[in-house]
């Protein structure tokens, strides 16, 4: 047996563990010594409640230390953690708990009479609450715990986490992280931007996705340095903390936000060493906004939930606008045409990737596994791309039609296949469509049975009482009939560009 990614992480902390790893906004502060009892409490909580070594625990709850130290307390017993967006509807809940079948849910306070309905009726044994302010029964329950939980082993191969993302086919899918997956990615990163003690991170992403669960949190507890933990990004709040803070990571919106405001200046980031963008494409007004407002350059990174970071502009040397970087020291990435055949510098296609961080597959779909992956091990992202003479990895754009608002993931097939099931609908077809505040925003395009029957209003209000509210068409529009190729494929390519200048103008 290996030492577990728990194991590997705890050995990062410092010596001293009244070190602080978290403050927030109103001052609090949570040591390294916190998060090592937290950790051992909850692990004993889920262990005495019958959660045993590759269970998985689904957690949908708000950001806070707590939830965080949930995360190191499923790793620490050995369990799969599987965090879930907090915008999730019931119908949604139901799939995820059907599909992973978890040991125990752990939910919002508010919303614990109807995540416990849905569990009993998938069977799910177990919900615990947490609320935001240390507060539900996982806090009151852990209490009696003991203040020490020795770490269950793990092979590197053993699952650490399931990622949910959504598929082409609405329906979405469980990406299976290994220990070494989650492992091999936080060693690299954070030596490769350079993370030292001294840091301070601003952490203003959600927790329920890859890039603030993984990518940030594990820098930071790697290097055991600190971070300024925010519920949600509030320009505010950020603005006060850039002065004390050292490094933020976040998704493009972020940064236009912040550039937003003529009080976002060089003499509010000076004591920032690196500011990071990834998760949704950078646009190069934005980068070169930035360079002039702050004199510091974004450096720019590209992965997704399937195999974490895959490339990132260096941290010494130059960072290109409108490429994510060179390949991570330790992953291959090449770019092939359909059939696989490896293209050539320059030269566009599907971006493909292969290393420690690629992850396992996706949790009980073997097929549609074996359709994503090479016999050569490489995985299909799915991202056009190419790569130029210095293996610098320019992104061109996304195969398989994804729509990122806010630096969510929305594919439209799910909106698509629920305006479709709608009276007086013949078809739809939903696009992303730039946004000058979410990077892009979700709409919708319809061709209805008869002219006039079906208002804009309808079709949001029947869509927002089943999705979480950020796959919401922020318009829809009604039209005779959607543009095919001779294929018989939807243009969408041609309905981008109708609706192209809908926010910007
Ligand atoms: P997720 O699984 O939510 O992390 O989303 C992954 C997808 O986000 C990728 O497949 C890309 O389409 C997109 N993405 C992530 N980072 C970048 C980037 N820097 N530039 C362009 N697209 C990106």
């Amino acid at each position: 047996m290996t030492n577990s990614l728990f194991m590997r992480i705890r050995s990062r902390f410092p010596a001293d563990l009244s070190s602080v790893l978290i403050e927030t906004p109103t001052g609090k502060t949570y040591s390294y010594g916190d998060a090592d009892t937290y950790s051992a409490k909850i692990a004993g909580l889920l262990t005495e409640r019958g959660a045993k070594k590759g269970d998985r625990v689904a957690v949908q709850v708000d950001k806070s230390p707590e939830a965080l130290f949930l995360y190191l307390g499923c790793i620490r017993a050995g369990l799969v953690y599987l965090p879930l967006n907090t915008a999730y509807q019931a119908g949604e809940l139901a799939y995820f708990m059907g599909n992973a079948s978890p040991v125990i849910f752990v939910c919002q306070p508010h919303r614990a009479e109807e995540v416990k309905a849905i569990a009993d009726a998938q069977g799910v044994k177990h919900v615990l609450t947490l609320g935001m302010e240390a507060d539900g029964s996982l806090i009151d329950d852990m209490a009696p715990q003991a203040e020490d939980f020795p770490a269950v082993e793990c092979a590197d191969d053993d699952l650490a986490a399931i990622l949910y993302t959504s598929g082409t086919t609405g329906k979405p899918k469980g990406a299976m992280m290994t220990q070494m997956n989650l492992w091999s990615n936080a060693s690299t990163l954070e030596k490769l931007w350079g993370f030292e003690r001294n840091d301070t991170l601003l952490h203003a992403l959600p927790i329920f996705h890859t890039h603030g669960l993984f990518i940030a949190c594990h820098c930071v507890m790697l290097s055991g340095s600190k971070m300024f933990f925010l519920p949600k990004f509030d320009r505010d709040q950020v603005m006060a903390l850039l002065p004390r803070s050292t490094v933020m990571m976040g998704v493009p919106t972020f940064y236009v936000r912040l550039l937003s405001g003529g009080d976002f200046t060089a003499d509010v980031s000076a004591n920032m060493r690196l500011f990071i963008s990834g998760s949704a494409p950078l646009l190069p007004e934005t980068f070169t906004a930035f360079v002039q407002r702050t004199g510091k350059t974004l450096l720019e990174r590209y992965g997704m939930t399937e195999m974490g970071m895959a490339t990132s502009n260096p941290l010494d040397d130059e960072r290109i606008v409108h490429t994510v970087g060179p390949a991570l020291p330790d992953v291959d990435v090449r770019v092939c045409d359909e059939e696989g055949n490896v293209l050539g510098t320059d030269e566009i296609g599907v971006l493909e990737a292969r290393g420690p961080n690629v992850f396992a597959g996706y949790w009980q779909m073997p097929e549609k596994t074996a359709e994503e992956f090479r016999s050569d091990g490489f995985f299909i992202t799915g991202d056009i791309a190419m790569i130029d003479a210095k293996g610098y990895v320019h992104i061109v754009g996304r195969a398989k039609d994804l729509v990122i608002s806010g630096g969510f993931n929305i594919y439209p097939k799910e909106i698509e296949t629920l305006i479709d099931k709608m009276d007086g609908v013949v078809e739809s077809a939903v696009i992303g469509v730039q946004h000058p505040d979410f990077g892009e925003a979700v709409v919708a395009v319809i061709v209805p049975e008869q002219k006039d029957t079906l208002s804009e209003d309808e079709v949001i209000g029947s869509i927002k009482s089943q999705l979480a509210n950020f796959k919401v068409p922020k318009r829809v529009f009604f039209v005779n009939e959607l543009p095919r190729n001779a294929m018989g494929k939807v243009q969408k390519n041609i309905l981008r560009e109708d609706y192209k200048a809908l926010f910007t103008k």
